[in-house]
């Protein structure tokens, strides 16, 4: 595992201070691979006890490379120690450069930025990890949409290379600027994305997902046989339906939704299996039961 120099020069000079909302399984990634290059973390949930759950999780993550000697125990320790699982986003204040990485839902992510930019320090980067709602709309929520820009990381965060960069309308210069450099510095290799929802990559991954559930759905063949055809007939290193599962099954709901509304066109319309499984509770692996069971 890259130690905190990697991917280029020390974070701690430039964002000495990040904080992370949300510590799901990318606020976790997003901490850990922050904390990795070097920075102090802030990870904030709607409880100091829900965050500390997301810190647990990036620490039995890192237990296994410890386990498989790709990290030492020292370092891991010290990963750790950097990062501050919060349950306010007032904990935020001392923050430069914040992530948003709370549930794909855009009524409460209009509120976090709303609130988090009463409390985060003039200058201080706002980010949005969404899948596909608008940045131009969170910034708005702001008074500060200048410094308001997508950061889209991909899933596992520390594993996938990809970050894309989305610019709001109103994001200046110096935000994408600075946004690009911390991305570099994390070790990614960012590309940039006009701000159109799903952007570029769930533009092209969710309605292949939603495909493989309406292949499922019409009995095309079982969830290992859709998966297990897609790997070896397309070459993808995971099905569809096992994708899905990983994402979240309400993120890949979500995802859809703002897609198909925003868009317009009927080839985003979720699958109404992916609805029924998403009303049942059965998310993926983060409830132990999607299209597969874990
Ligand atoms: P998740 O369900 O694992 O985590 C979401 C976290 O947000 C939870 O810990 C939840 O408690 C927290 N949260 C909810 N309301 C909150 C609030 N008011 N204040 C603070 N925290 C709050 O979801 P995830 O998969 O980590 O997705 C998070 C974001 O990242 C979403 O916007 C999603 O679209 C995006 N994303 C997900 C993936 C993926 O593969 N899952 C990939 C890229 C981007």
């Amino acid at each position: 595992m890259p130690g905190p120099h990697a991917g280029g020069a020390d974070l701690r000079s430039e964002f000495k201070t990040i904080g992370v909302i949300g510590a799901g399984q990318m606020g976790g990634g997003i901490a850990q691979v922050a904390a990795q290059a070097g920075a102090q973390v802030v990870l904030v949930d709607m409880s100091v006890e829900h965050a500390e759950r997301g810190k647990a999780k990036v620490a039995a993550g890192l237990a296994k490379l410890v386990e498989r000697g790709k990290l030492s125990a020292d370092g891991c320790e010290a990963l750790l120690a950097r990062i501050q699982p919060a349950g306010t986003l007032g904990d935020l204040a001392r923050a430069d450069y914040i992530v948003e990485a709370s549930t794909e839902d855009q009524t409460l992510k209009q509120r976090l930025f709303r609130q988090v930019d009463e409390v985060a320090r003039p200058g201080a980067i706002l980010a949005s990890n969404t899948s596909s709602i608008s940045i131009t709309l969170l910034g708005a929520a702001t008074r500060r949409p200048d410094k308001v820009i997508g950061l889209h990381f991909m899933n596992p965060v520390p594993q996938m290379k990809l970050v894309e960069v989305i610019r709001g309308l109103a994001t200046d210069d110096a935000t994408f600027d600075a946004t690009m450099g911390l991305a570099r510095r994390l070790g990614k290799d960012p590309v940039t994305c006009r701000d159109i929802p799903g952007f570029i990559v769930n533009r092209i991954l969710l309605p292949s997902i939603n495909e493989g559930i309406y292949a499922l759905y019409e009995g095309l063949g079982t969830a290992e046989d859709i998966d297990h055809a897609a790997k070896l007939g397309l070459n993808h290193p995971m099905g569809p339906l096992e994708l899905a599962d990983l994402i979240g099954l309400d993120t890949c709901l979500a995802i859809l939704e703002v897609m198909h509304r925003e868009l317009g066109e009927d080839k985003y319309r979720p699958c109404p299996l992916l609805r029924q499984y998403v009303a049942a509770g059965w998310l993926g692996r983060k409830t132990g039961r999607g299209f597969y069971r874990y």
